[in-house]
């Protein structure tokens, strides 16, 4: 019989029980969501998935990136807008003049 360790109560368990018999732990159903379907009995059972901390810490990064990619963005935008302005006034339409002054 697999002996293992409960990960609520860390007491040495039968793999094959439904629940922890100390703390009512749903074991079955624990080692049915995990990737190990044998569990360790030297290490017991470890969550396959990475510990939070390195999710939030992925999640921050991801955040950090996008604010400067959207900061630059409009920086960029900024500039271009500034910047037009010094552009466009050669194409103003100049009004035709009332008195007509012919080149001569
Ligand atoms: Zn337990």
């Amino acid at each position: 019989m697999t002996q293992i360790t409960c990960p609520d109560c860390e007491n040495t368990i039968s793999a094959n029980s439904d629940h922890c018999p100390h703390c009512d732990f749903p074991i079955r159903e624990y080692l049915a969501t995990t990737s190990a379907s044998r569990p360790n009995p030297k290490s017991g059972i470890r969550l396959p998935n990475p510990p939070q901390h390195v999710i939030i810490q992925g999640l921050l990064i991801a955040l950090t990136v996008l604010t400067v990619f959207i900061a630059s963005m409009l920086y960029i935008a900024h500039r271009h807008k500034q910047r037009a302005p010094a552009k466009v006034p050669p194409t103003t339409p100049v009004e035709q003049p009332a008195t007509d002054s012919g080149p001569s």
